[in-house]
């Protein structure tokens, strides 16, 4: 069996490493854009607040995928696919046939139609080295932080972390506008407020003035044009059933860029997280080897907003939710519960974090908001 892998992150190398395990004889191929081996993305803002070193941040040696039998490819892209003879075609000019093809080919960050010095993202380590550059090289006047999610905390963090005075703008009217309630906000503002961050809401055009440095973090676009092209069915992300596989026979997606259906909120999604990218490597694997088991995951993500943790369980979609209920205030922190068709199915917690166990597990078990509240 021939697997062809496209994208050498986490999914990509969770599958890839899953594969070996269950084929020894199988040949597998990565292609890699990145030249790096696999590192992870999770370190990267302790990479860059020094409290990881740098080499800490890899998760797999050059030689690793000689020794599983992999061919990488690092540097290289896949630039076509066709599906009636099955093979893609490569940025160096090869080409590589398969049985299996697994798109696992993540997100890349959403840029200012300008691009000038002082302008970073966050997504790969060589962003990582560009932004620890500009901030050695000297940072003057107060810096931006464009965005509203979480690359914009992570930017906020970093700034105040070596102490660079910023400021923070976003297009909506909040930090996830799609999420979060005005209380749930009124407690991350109010904390930036107090660090002597000014707020700014509704800026659809970054216009860049005189800043010299402009932390970026306007979310993650689809990388998968070439797949498109194809006839891969797309949306925001990759198509897939619970199986993480797509319209095209013998074509899987996973991870960031996947838009699978989601069991265990019973909806087609996008989900960017690790756990989930790791998982689905796994057990998209799985089903390429032929052993056909859905995935049912309930993912969480936490993150900080100046010493604010920010929590999402499941399907936190204002906008996809029937029901909604909201616990707590800005003292106490708070909770928003979020009900499709009878059943919880996501939520999120800003400002508490002792009752995200007790909402997952709800979640996992198929229960209901008001089950919740009883408790
Ligand atoms: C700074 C930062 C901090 C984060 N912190 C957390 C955290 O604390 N907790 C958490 O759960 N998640 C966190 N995340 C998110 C998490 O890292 C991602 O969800 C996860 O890495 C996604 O893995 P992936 O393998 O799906 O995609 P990616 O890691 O994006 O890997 C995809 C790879 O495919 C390559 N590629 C793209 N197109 C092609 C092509 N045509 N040919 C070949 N290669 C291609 C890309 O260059 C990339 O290397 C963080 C992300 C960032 C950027």
């Amino acid at each position: 069996m021939r697997f062809v892998i496209v994208g050498g992150g986490i999914a990509g190398t969770t599958a890839a490493e899953e594969l070996r395990r269950r084929d020894p004889d199988a040949s597998i191929t990565l292609v890699s854009e990145e030249i790096h081996p696999l590192y992870s993305r999770v370190l990267l803002p302790h990479y860059l607040k020094g409290k990881v070193p740098r080499e800490r941040v890899f998760l797999k040696k050059p030689e690793w995928y000689a020794e599983q039998r992999i061919e990488w490819l690092p540097g290289i892209s896949v630039r076509n696919l066709d599906v009636t003879n099955r093979f893609v075609s490569l940025s160096d000019g090869r080409e590589r046939e398969y049985d299996r093809l697994l798109i696992a080919s993540g997100g890349e960050p959403r840029v200012l139609p300008e691009d000038r010095r002082g302008v970073c993202y966050l997504q790969t380590l060589d962003d990582a080295d560009h932004i620890l550059q500009l901030i050695h090289e000297g940072v003057s006047g107060r810096a931006v932080v464009y965005g509203s999610g979480f690359i914009a905390c992570e930017f906020a963090e970093l700034f105040s972390h070596y102490g660079i005075l910023f400021d923070v703008a976003c297009r909506g009217d909040r930090f996830w506008p799609k999420a979060l309630d005005e209380g749930s906000w009124e407690i991350i503002r109010t904390k930036l407020e107090v660090e002597g961050v000014e707020v700014r809401t509704g800026v659809e055009e970054f216009p860049l003035g005189g800043e010299n440095l402009v932390g970026v973090g306007i979310g993650l676009e689809g990388n998968f044009g070439w797949a498109r092209e194809a006839g891969v069915d797309v949306n925001q992300g990759v198509k897939t059933d619970e199986f993480l596989q797509t319209n095209v026979p013998g074509v899987f997606a996973a991870g960031d860029v996947a838009e699978f259906m989601d069991l265990a909120v019973g909806r087609q999604r996008l989900v960017g997280n690790w756990m989930n990218a790791q998982m689905q490597g796994r057990a998209v694997a799985a089903n390429m080897a032929g052993e056909n088991k859905p995935l049912r995951l309930v993912s969480s993500y936490s993150t900080n907003a100046l010493g604010i943790q920010v929590t999402f369980v499941g399907d936190a979609s204002r906008e996809k939710s029937d029901e909604v209920r909201v616990i707590g205030d800005a003292r106490e922190g708070v909770i928003q519960l979020f009900g499709r068709g009878g059943k919880l199915v996501g939520a999120t917690l800003v400002g508490r974090v002792k009752e995200r166990q007790a909402v997952t597990d709800l979640l996992k078990a198929g229960g209901r908001i008001s089950d919740f509240l009883r408790t």
